[in-house]
């Protein structure tokens, strides 16, 4: 089945059935499924046909997830692009991804409006000038349903990467791919048709759509939309929506956990609170289990190239094991830790993270060297450097593009912040290497604080923490970190400094 048809189903086996909940307007499969029917009558008519890239450019809203089914209706395949990336960003995935269609939303029309494209063929989202409001554009559609004959090797999804590495590439899914992801967690997180899926973080990554939305879909659950993240809109949102499952990055509770409203707030419908996408520490997790009200607290760890299926870390786990990622991969994958010359490590021994399942992408769209690189035979390579501790357990120690090489000698940044973070009054810390002439790199320190942080006390502390070889030669105390529009530290721009002397 693929995922159109699985709405259709929906709408047959429970038409009364809230399929999504959003900015005050609730729509059951049956509605939902008619109004998909009339955007893809509207989006057949201006030619749009299988194959064809089409942009969603919007925030968590109807809108969105109507857009989703319709596109793939139709065989075409769909490009959404994070609501908080600049012009100059989606312009970038415009061209490189040769959309023949934009569908944006009135929310963020501030952006669309500069955006230049001749390529583009239908412009909608807000009734401004030469565009059309959505109600506008959906209301010249029939709802006669569309037979949509795709089959599960068909391409459907290019997510573009964040780019916290460098510029964002197209991960290319096929329907299988997406469909082996969402039935993973269906089964991993108990989803039934009864349960209440909060969607806060952009539908535009890969753990959100497939993980969430997607997984919904089979099971014909419902999902709560809202189009931005502010903690006060998270606690309200579980609290009268009763939602069953969460997912978001750990900054998204970190930001909550202090939130007064917490206290007072009525939780119990929340079943599973998961995280992932970031590495989080043993005292953060019990500061959240704390402040949430609960043990059921779960990590998930992936990457968009695989879905983003990787490896959990089921709740009981996290008394003993917190910070790791689980000591296994989820349904329809397998992990192993490999040296560079393919050879599995040994217990303790730091090699990367490979990853072999049907969640991984078909490649990377239009960059064929990349796709070669990023897999060895059929394993995919995560860039996650991680070992195995001697129960089986394993603990990612760094992005592998992120090591730090001096003198010849490894240094893991995680290892440097993750002290520095202890520091008092210290925020945020990305450690970078920076070009230095005898030793390859050195080690550099940039950090936000609530105030002005001695740094002659911060190397005495560090010194006695870490080993000399690891502490940073140079500090930097910045107002806040650039981050990128999932919150991730871009180390990048923070590394243009010159050499060392
Ligand atoms: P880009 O690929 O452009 O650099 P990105 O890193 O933000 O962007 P994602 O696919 O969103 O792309 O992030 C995947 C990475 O996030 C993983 O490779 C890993 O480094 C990190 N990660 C994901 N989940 C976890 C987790 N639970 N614990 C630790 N790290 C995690």
């Amino acid at each position: 089945m693929n995922s159109s048809q699985l709405l259709v189903s929906n709408a047959r086996k429970y038409p009364q059935g809230e399929a999504v909940v959003s900015q005050a307007k609730r729509v059951n499969f049956n509605e939902l499924n008619q109004l998909v029917n009339q955007l893809a009558s509207v989006l057949q008519e201006k030619q749009i046909k299988k194959g064809d890239k089409v942009i969603l450019f919007m925030p968590n809203v109807l809108e969105f997830v109507v857009s989703y089914f319709a596109v793939q209706r139709l065989g075409a395949i769909i490009v959404p692009i994070n609501a908080k990336f600049s012009t100059k960003e989606v312009e970038y995935i415009i061209e490189h991804s040769d959309a023949i269609a934009f569908i944006a939303h009135e929310l963020i029309f501030p952006v669309v409006e500069k955006i230049q494209n001749p390529n583009l063929l239908i412009k909608t989202g807000a009734a401004v000038d030469g565009w059309l409001s959505f109600e506008q554009l959906i209301s010249a559609g029939s709802d006669e349903e569309i037979i949509c004959t795709l089959k599960e090797d068909d391409e459907s999804t290019i997510l573009y990467t964040s780019g916290t590495t460098g510029n964002p590439k197209g991960v290319l899914f096929s329907y299988r791919n997406i469909l082996t992801v969402a039935q993973m967690i269906c089964v991993e997180m108990e989803m039934k048709p009864e349960s209440r899926l909060l969607l806060m973080m952009p539908l535009s990554h890969s753990a959100p759509l497939h993980l969430f939305l997607m997984a919904g879909m089979i099971v014909g659950a419902t999902a709560v939309l809202t189009p931005t993240f502010t903690p006060d809109l998270f606690i309200d949102t579980v609290v009268q929506e009763k939602t069953t499952h969460f997912f978001g990055a750990p900054v998204a509770y970190l930001l909550s956990v202090q939130n007064p409203k917490l206290k007072e707030a009525d939780l119990s419908s929340m079943k599973w609170w998961v995280y992932g996408g970031a590495p989080i520490s043993k005292k953060e997790v019990d500061f959240i289990k704390q402040a949430f009200q609960t043990d059921n607290l779960v990590c998930v760890y992936g990457l968009t190239e695989a879905g983003p299926s990787g490896s959990i870390l089921i709740a009981h786990e996290h008394e003993q094991k917190a910070g790791s990622i689980g000591h296994r991969a989820p349904l329809h994958t397998e992990l192993r830790i490999v040296k560079d010359t393919g050879e599995d490590v040994a217990v303790g021994e730091v090699g990367e993270i490979v990853l072999l399942g049907e969640g991984n992408m078909l490649g990377y769209y239009k960059n064929e060297e990349a796709t070669k690189a990023a897999f060895i035979g059929d394993w995919l390579k995560t860039g996650d450097l991680a070992r195995f501790d001697e129960d089986g357990y394993i603990w990612v120690v760094d992005r592998k593009k992120d090591l730090i090489i001096s003198g010849g000698v490894n240094i893991y940044p995680k290892e440097i912040e993750e002290q520095m973070l202890q520091y008092q009054g210290i925020q945020e810390v990305a450690i970078i290497g920076v070009p230095h002439p005898e030793w390859g790199e050195t080690v550099k320190a940039v950090f936000a604080a609530k105030e002005q942080v001695d740094i002659e006390k911060l190397q005495y502390y560090l010194a006695e923490h870490l080993a000399k070889f690891k502490l940073p030669r140079l500090y930097e105390q910045v107002e806040a970190l650039p981050r990128n529009a999932s919150g991730k530290i871009l180390k990048q721009p923070l590394r243009n400094v010159g050499v060392v002397q």
